[in-house]
């Protein structure tokens, strides 16, 4: 049973809608009637225990992964097998992932100019523009020559985020952007996401860093077991936890 106390949005203002999504590995159902509608400007952290699908979530709304059940739609645009959707919801949602993924034998520079020219067929000097600019945002403009092994784990990260800005996203998806990195670098990519979120930008996050979903959160859900078992406003679900897996889930984090 989904317990909540948010109101619906509005049909207006949904960015990302999935409606009774699933998805299965063979017989193993990795997403179960999934509901969840997302607002522009709304930032949504989820949590949940490893495994509870909370990857395969944010993947599938860009299409890494596919759903088999249910409908995900995009800001307009029903993710189905079509490529021409695939290609349209892509360019207006952006993702950070654990592993940087950056392209080791390109510069800086060259990582975020690369996908707005040849997808979006920005002119290189425009391109290059961009690209600075969003480097300044995320504090690292004059790495910009450097290679990524050159660069930090954390540094590395907000090139990623950065990289993902210059595609100019409505969205942007976090999949666990903290996970890989030295204690004292998450704060500067947190900070770096901090910022994003005040600027006005729709994120899903997936995330453990409870402190980043008090702070920035409209909304935590949390999934256990391939299903969103529970959503609220952080300061509900931190205070008074619904369910008893929710429960359960907090009182590990603290211990
Ligand atoms: P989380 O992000 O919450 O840790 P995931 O979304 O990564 O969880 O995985 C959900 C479940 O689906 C896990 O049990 C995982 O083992 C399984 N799973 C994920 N990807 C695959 C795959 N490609 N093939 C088979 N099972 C998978």
């Amino acid at each position: 049973m989904l317990h909540t106390s948010i109101s619906p949005p509005t049909a207006t203002d949904t960015v990302i809608s999935l409606e009774n999504v699933g998805k299965r590995y063979g017989n193993f159902a990795a997403l179960e009637n999934i509901d969840l509608q997302v607002r522009a400007g709304e930032k949504i952290v989820i949590c949940g225990p490893s495994g509870s699908g909370k990857s395969t979530l944010i993947r599938c709304i860009n299409r890494i992964e596919h759903h088999d059940a249910g409908r995900i739609v995009v800001d307009g645009t029903e993710l189905t097998g079509s490529i021409k959707n695939i290609g349209a919801v892509r360019r207006e949602v952006g993702m950070v992932f654990q592993s940087f993924n950056l392209f080791p034998h390109l510069t800086i520079l060259e990582n975020c100019t690369l996908a707005p020219i040849k997808v979006r067929s920005v002119g290189a000097s425009a391109a290059r523009e961009t690209a600075m600019k969003y480097l300044e945002k995320v504090r690292i403009p004059e790495q910009a020559s450097k290679y990524p092994a050159q660069l930090s784990g954390g540094q590395q990260q907000r090139v990623a985020i950065a990289r993902a800005l210059c595609m100019e996203p409505k969205v942007m998806l976090f999949d666990e952007p903290t996970s890989a990195l030295d204690p004292e670098m998450i704060k500067e990519v947190l900070d770096t996401m901090v910022g994003l979120a005040g600027d006005g930008m729709t994120m899903l996050c997936v995330t453990h860093e409870m402190g980043f979903a008090r702070q920035v959160a409209d909304r935590v859900v949390f999934m256990d077991q391939g299903k969103i078992v529970e959503q609220n406003k952080p300061d509900v679900f931190f205070n008074t936890p619904q369910t008893e897996r929710a429960q359960n889930f907090l009182r590990q984090l603290v211990h």
